[in-house]
C-alpha cells in the first residue's frame, strides 16, 4: 500500500504536513486556521475526518495555530511532548484530557501501521522534535525548526527515502533584511533556524547516509524564496561532491506541495 506524504504548508507562515499509510492518516503540526487545513487536505485527496491524531513538534504558533480548532471539532488525539503539552495547553484552548498524549525524544510508539520516533532538535522552544515514520520498510523524516547541525538529529533521520529539511533563510539576506536586531539575532542563534547554507552542508552529509530524496521546508518569507533555497543548496551539493546523488525540491509555504509516494527504494512525486 502506498506511503504518502503531502506537505499542506510548510514555512515561518505556518505548517501543516499529512502522512498517509493504508489506513493510517496523521497530521504533523497544524499551525493555520483549522479551516485552510481542512481545505488544503482535500486538495491533497484526504479528508480532515479521516485524521487521527496530530503529532506536534512544538508550540510555536506556525506550528499549532489551528490544533485547538481541529481536535475540539473532529475529537482525535494529540501527540507532544510533557514540556511541549504545559507550553501550548493556554494557547490552543481545551483540549479533553483523553485526547492528551504525551510522547518522548528516542522513544518510538507505535500508531497504526506506523512506528513513530520522535527526536530532539536544537530550538528555542519547550522540548521540540522532529518526527521519523516508518512501516519497517521505508522512513519519512520530518526536521525543521533547527538552530544548528547536531549529530543527535542527523542520525536519527539517516537512511531516511524522503526528508522534509529546513531551509529557513539566506544569511546574507537575513542580516541586510529589517528585521528587528534581536530577532536577526535569534533566527541565527544555536537554536534559531537552519540557513541555505547549513542545510546544504546537512544534505551533503545525509546523502552518504542513505537519505534518497530531500524536501527543502520552513522557507522564511522574508528571508528566502524556493529558487534561492534550493540553488544554495544545490551549489552546497556541488562543492561537497555530492552533487546529483539526491533529487531535491521544495515544500511551498502557501499550500500544497504535491503528493509524494514512498516507494520501496525509490520516491516519486504524483
Ligand atoms: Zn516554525
Ligand atoms: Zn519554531
Amino acid at each position: 500500500m502506498a506511503f504518502v506524504f503531502a506537505p499542506l504548508f510548510s514555512g515561518s507562515s505556518g505548517n501543516a504536513l499529512y502522512v498517509e499509510r493504508d489506513g493510517t492518516r496523521l497530521l504533523v503540526d497544524a499551525g493555520l486556521p483549522g479551516k485552510r487545513v481542512a481545505a488544503e487536505l482535500e486538495k491533497a485527496g484526504a479528508s480532515i475526518e479521516d485524521v487521527q491524531a496530530i503529532f506536534v513538534t512544538h508550540e510555536h504558533m506556525d506550528h499549532i495555530a489551528g490544533v485547538g480548532v481541529l481536535a475540539r471539532r473532529w475529537g482525535m488525539p494529540v501527540y507532544a511532548t510533557d514540556p511541549t503539552w504545559e507550553a501550548m495547553a493556554e494557547k490552543i484552548g481545551r483540549v479533553k484530557p483523553e485526547q492528551r498524549r504525551i510522547v518522548s525524544p528516542g522513544e518510538p510508539i507505535e500508531f497504526g501501521c506506523l512506528r513513530v520516533t520522535p527526536f530532539s532538535i536544537p530550538h528555542d522552544a519547550a522540548c521540540p522534535v522532529g518526527y521519523t515514520f516508518t512501516d519497517g520498510r521505508r522512513k519519512l523524516s520530518v526536521a525543521t525548526d533547527i538552530g544548528c547541525l547536531r549529530e543527535d538529529w542527523l542520525e536519527a533521520v539517516e537512511g531516511s527515502d524522503l526528508l522534509l529539511l529546513e531551509s529557513n533563510h539566506d544569511v546574507d539576506m537575513l542580516r541586510a533584511g529589517r528585521y528587528p536586531y534581536e530577532l536577526k539575532m535569534r533566527i541565527l542563534g544555536q537554536t534559531g533556524h537552519l540557513s541555505n547554507d547549513d542545510a546544504g552542508i546537512a544534505a551533503a552529509r545525509l546523502c552518504r547516509r542513505g537519505v534518497k530524496q530531500i524536501l527543502l521546508g520552513h522557507l522564511s518569507h522574508e528571508n528566502n524564496f524556493p529558487e534561492l533555497a534550493w540553488e544554495s543548496v544545490a551549489c552546497r551539493l556541488r562543492e561537497l561532491g555530492a552533487e546529483g546523488d539526491i533529487p531535491l525540491g521544495v515544500a511551498l509555504r502557501g499550500g500544497l506541495s504535491g503528493r509524494y509516494v514512498l516507494e520501496e527504494g525509490e520516491v516519486g512525486a504524483e
